[in-house]
């Protein structure tokens, strides 16, 4: 029934010059005049990263909910 959804779920992202799978690493991102280090998808060979957009949105949102905090 759901063949399909797994074959979605399992895909994982390349790189768009490399075409090898991209893997997590930190990566140092400056918002507001803060740096913050988070965690994105990462292309070994190139260093080109990928930042979806639903994820940087909520990265943000966290940031500027820390920096309230303070
Ligand atoms: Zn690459």
């Amino acid at each position: 029934m759901s063949g399909q959804m797994n074959k979605i779920e399992k895909q994982s992202w390349q790189c768009c010059k490399c075409k090898i799978p991209m893997s997590p690493g930190n990566v140092k991102i400056t918002y507001l005049g803060n740096d913050f280090t988070i965690e994105l998808l990462k292309c070994p060979q190139c260093g080109l990263t990928l930042v979806p957009e639903d994820l940087a949105v909520r990265k943000m949102l966290e940031v500027e909910q820390s920096l309230e905090d303070k």
